[in-house]
């Protein structure tokens, strides 16, 4: 962590969204597979390994909600760049915030509901 993560005031916002995120403690198969949750480690949608990077970054299902938050930076950002973005600003803050709560929230919706259809 850098000095000016540290010191940033977080205004009591949600501040554990984004590292817990990229830190992979979420919906992610490979994560959800090491804690025993899932047999496979493919992302339901595309079929490429489900990490972090793939899910925020790649995945063709979010491309609409990334594009939106990158329409909102004026930039589109990577994996390697967005701790730099994230601080940089306000604005920028709560934009990939934003992007990526979105992104977590429905897909861990879909995620569930995609569990109560048996497999074929
Ligand atoms: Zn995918």
């Amino acid at each position: 962590m850098t000095g000016r993560e540290k010191s940033r005031d977080t205004g009591g916002r949600n501040y554990h969204v984004l590292p817990d995120t990229l830190a992979g403690h979420g919906s992610f198969r490979t994560y959800t597979k090491r804690i025993g949750k899932q047999e496979q480690e493919n992302c339901v949608y595309c079929g490429e390994t489900d990490t972090v990077e793939h899910t925020i970054f790649m995945c063709d299902r979010w491309e609409r909600i990334r594009q939106g938050a990158w329409n909102g930076l004026g930039v589109n950002i990577t994996a390697d760049e967005i701790g730099e973005q994230i601080v940089a600003n306000e604005e920028k803050w709560r934009i990939i915030t934003n992007m990526i709560r979105k992104i977590m929230s429905q897909k861990e919706t879909e995620e569930r509901l995609l569990q109560r259809i048996p497999n074929p």
